[in-house]
């Protein structure tokens, strides 16, 4: 007799909207969030104690493909700051252009 064992399902929740999500064999889960202005943010395991937050950049866009939030702020990322002093960064590198005739 052979048993197979599921993995447990994640439940997952984000600190800034109400959304939730369920899955298997994932290690992690995005979703575009209402709370950070619609950007692609990371959801933190049900349960568990965190801040995520967007860091707008600071200096000059220039010519670079950034990503804006829904507000037209040029976003570098995101960071998730647990209890616990655990951080993760989602980083968003802008894309430079190079002209042709140079
Ligand atoms: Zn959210």
């Amino acid at each position: 007799m052979m048993i197979i064992l599921e993995p447990a399902p994640q439940l997952w929740t984000c600190p800034n909207c109400p959304a939730t999500a369920r899955t298997t064999r994932q290690a992690n889960r995005f979703h575009n969030c209402g709370g950070l202005s619609g950007l692609l943010a990371p959801m933190v395991p049900a349960g568990t104690v965190a801040r995520v937050t967007a860091v707008v950049r600071d200096d000059y866009v220039n010519r670079e493909d950034v990503r804006y939030d829904a507000s037209g702020r040029p976003v570098t990322g995101i960071i998730t700051e647990y209890a616990d002093g655990r951080s993760d960064v989602v980083a968003f590198a802008p894309t430079a252009y190079v002209r042709g005739d140079l």
